[in-house]
């Protein structure tokens, strides 16, 4: 399925002093064929038979809903933002909107840190493409693998990273289980992390990590089941290049380990694989310039997109 472009993603409206969360019923939506004004940037709704007249308006507006956090009702019960932080990473501009404790200079240093860190990797393509926002929850969903607090969770189709509480302490990363993150807090490797799973989207650097480092699946027979639920579906040949438990979980988890390692504790990290990552994502990469700007609390506003949306409707091919 094609990936929407981060501009439809993003609001356009964050200096308008928006401060009410805008509502999907309030966009209106107009459905346009090949050949008219349009049609090239409206947004594409994939279907397999055509729907009737009610039911396709749904699906855009689910759609929407999918793609823009502030049009959900899970955001929006929780009132207005308490924090909000312009993030500038080169050309690229994201913002996070805090919904938890209040930050602490501390951790302005550290979202800096991970920021810089991570334009390094693959030349922070992600900021343009993948990533417009990081929304700091204050839930605590368990993490399906461990059981445990989560400490967040990557983006969906809403260019939006969600971080935890217990992603946000500043204690050292994972200490419950490994030294190998000394000196680097659960926010900046969290953060680091979650921006590792859409880079691999985007680079397809997981099939080549699964072949290069003994990953496989595991038979249905074989499958465990781990104390947060779900199954463990793969397996590595030396669990010992993991730089953590939870990179044995599967390559993909493996991937952002390992990333966040390579990026701030390399000594600890397997030295093919960080050979493998420097290879493949920071070779000539130097960080871009990052600008950290928090708001003032009066000048917080909310994203907001035109309300006039084009739809255009895409037949699956069966
Ligand atoms: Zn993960």
């Amino acid at each position: 399925m094609a990936q929407e472009s981060i501009e439809n993603i993003k609001g356009a409206g964050q200096e308008q002093g928006d401060v009410k969360y805008q509502s999907v019923e309030s966009i209106n939506i107009k459905k346009v064929f090949r050949g008219d004004p349009g049609y090239n940037n409206a947004m594409a709704i994939y279907i397999d038979n055509e729907p009737e007249g009610k039911d396709i308006e749904k699906m855009v507006r689910d759609q929407l809903k999918n793609q823009h956090w502030w049009m959900n009702e899970y955001w929006q019960e929780k009132g207005f933002s308490k924090e909000q932080v312009d993030i500038r990473v080169g050309e690229s501009e994201i913002i996070l909107y805090n919904f938890g404790e209040t930050l602490s200079t501390a951790h302005f240093e550290e979202l800096k840190k991970a920021m810089e860190d991570f334009s390094r990797v693959d030349g922070g393509r992600i900021f343009n493409k993948k990533v417009a926002y990081i929304l700091i929850d204050n839930e605590r969903p368990l993490n399906s693998y461990t059981g445990e607090e989560s400490r967040g969770h990557s983006p969906g189709r809403d260019g939006a990273i969600k971080i935890y509480p217990r992603g946000t302490e500043l204690g050292d990363y994972r200490e419950e289980e490994t030294t190998n993150f000394e000196g680097t807090s659960n926010f900046r490797a969290t953060l680091i992390h979650e921006f590792a799973h859409p880079m691999q989207d985007m680079t397809g650097i997981t099939k080549k990590w699964i072949e290069k480092f003994g990953w496989s699946i595991l038979s249905f027979q074989k499958r465990k089941k781990l104390p947060g639920g779900a199954f463990k579906d793969y397996e590595i040949l030396d669990p010992k290049t993991c730089v953590s438990e939870y990179a044995k979980c599967d390559p993909w988890e493996d991937v952002c380990e390992s990333v966040a390692a390579a990026a701030t504790n390399p000594d600890s990290l397997d030295p093919k694989k960080l050979l493998f990552i420097k290879n493949m994502l920071l070779k000539n990469n130097e960080p871009l310039p990052i600008l950290v700007t928090p708001k003032d609390a009066e000048k917080i506003t909310l994203p907001k997109i035109n309300p006039e949306v084009r739809y255009k409707i895409i037949k699956n091919k069966s």
